[in-house]
């Protein structure tokens, strides 16, 4: 491996937004840092792919306002030119059994005030004190209605990204819920718009970035971080890495961690997938259903390009998707028959206006769920590893704060200040 130097402050493993967000910190710290990324491209799960004018992010990718990531964008002065997502006047629509659910007009009036009262009442809700019990448990405690529980299961999915009910924690699941509610924002020609501002940003403050170069240990002794090294036999020297992978990859990197505090949260780390299906149309069919959510089936519908372009010949793009929980055996075909029929209820007639589509069998969206049993925290309390010092994670399955990117990109800053107090 060719790098400027033989040596760094810090060496950043992971070209995704943990890691883009981790080597811009320390950078403006005016910190030495080198960044490597084994793909050709930088973005992780955050790229986008142009197929036929569509720009496709891997699957719906919105980011909360008043969540990490946005916070962390405006502080990094790397906001990217964005739109939120567009209600409309259809109310919300469920799906059950093959059919279309509005609310309010299919529910009755005693079921649409207790959800009007739920949602209304969202955001005074103690998520701190309901961090360690599941969101099943508080559902079948608060909610009286199976109608309305059904509708709040199907909300709930969709923030946490998870079908398990039984595990996710209420509180960590209502906060996503309590953020999701001051407005979902979408980025102009999508979430590789953000990479580009970070890489951009990180070469402005220095940071030298290696693609095609993936690392294969960190090399440590008598508990101290030495630095990294790679497949030709060359390495580079630094007192402090900051891993920004997923928990399996980061404990590869790292011999002996099965013994250390990773190897325990890697057992610990719970993914979470979805069959995804993306799709580009020349034109909506059903301009009034942009947004449905399963209630009978995990399913979820949006359509992304109503509020910012998505292409570059002006077609819609939006995502069809199932949440598949890792403990159920999926059947590829099977879920893309039913997203390709949710789809056709949506927007019938909307393979006669294909310009694009991809299907993504099993994605992983997540590193971990967030669960009750970890009080709604990732499977890593924390950044740092204990057993090494100057050794980092970085993630969405690392730290207390938010949920994917959120989570991603928080716990990049706090390894930096972490590195930084040292
Ligand atoms: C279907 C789907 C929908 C999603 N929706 C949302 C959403 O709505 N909102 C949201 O906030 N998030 C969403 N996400 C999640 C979001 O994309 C991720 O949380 C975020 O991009 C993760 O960034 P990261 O940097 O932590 O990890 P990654 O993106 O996984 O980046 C890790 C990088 O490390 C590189 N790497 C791996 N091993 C090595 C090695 N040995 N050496 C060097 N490099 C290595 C990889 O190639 C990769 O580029 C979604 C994800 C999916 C799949």
């Amino acid at each position: 491996m060719k790098t400027q130097k033989n040596s760094y402050d810090a060496v950043v493993v992971g070209g995704g937004l943990a890691g883009l967000t981790a080597a811009i910190y320390l950078a403006k710290a005016e910190k030495s840092v080198i960044l490597l990324e084994k793909a050709a491209q930088l973005g992780g799960y955050a790229q986008t792919t142009e197929k036929n004018g569509a720009l496709f992010n891997f699957g719906p990718h919105a980011m909360y306002e008043g969540g990490a990531a946005l916070q962390i964008l405006a502080e990094m002065d790397c906001l990217p030119p964005g739109g939120y997502a567009k209600k409309t006047n259809s109310g919300l629509i469920g799906i059950k059994q093959g059919e279309i659910v509005h609310i309010p007009t299919d529910l009755t009036d005693d079921e649409n005030q207790e959800w009007v009262n739920l949602m209304g009442g969202l955001q005074n809700i103690d998520v701190e004190a309901i961090n360690g019990i599941s969101i099943r448990q508080w559902t079948e405690e608060k909610i009286k209605h199976s109608r309305v529980k059904e509708f709040f299961y199907g909300m709930c999915r969709q923030w946490a990204y998870c079908d398990d009910s039984t595990v996710l924690s209420a509180g960590y699941v209502i906060r996503q819920g309590q953020l999701a509610g001051n407005g979902v924002r979408y980025v102009e020609k999508g979430w590789q718009t953000v990479v580009q501002i970070l890489a951009e940003k990180a070469v402005q403050l220095g940071v030298e970035i290696q693609t095609n170069c993936k690392v294969e240990h960190v090399y440590h002794q008598d508990g101290v971080v030495h630095g990294v090294n790679f497949a030709d036999g060359t390495n580079i020297s630094t007192s402090n890495v900051v891993i920004a992978l997923g928990p399996n990859e980061a404990s590869r990197l790292v011999p002996g961690s099965d013994e250390m505090s990773l190897g325990s949260w890697k057992e610990q780390s719970r993914p979470l997938y979805a069959a995804c299906l993306d799709v580009a149309l020349k034109q909506l069919p059903r301009s009034d259903q942009v947004f449905a959510i399963g209630l009978d089936q995990p399913f979820y519908f949006g359509v992304h390009s109503l509020s910012v372009s998505l292409s570059n010949n002006g077609s819609h793009v939006l995502h069809v998707l199932k949440y598949n929980d890792d403990k159920v055996k999926t059947d590829a075909k099977m879920d893309k028959k039913e997203l390709m029929e949710l789809l056709e209820l949506l927007q019938p007639g909307w393979e006669q206006e294909v310009v694009a589509t991809r299907f993504l069998p099993k994605i992983l969206v997540a590193n971990d769920t967030h669960t009750a049993a970890h009080n709604g925290a990732g499977s890593a309390p924390h950044p740092s590893v204990p057993e090494i010092k100057g050794l980092y994670v970085a993630g969405d399955w690392v730290g207390q704060e938010g949920r994917l990117a959120d989570c991603s990109m928080a716990s990049a800053k706090l390894a930096t200040e972490q590195i930084l107090a040292q």
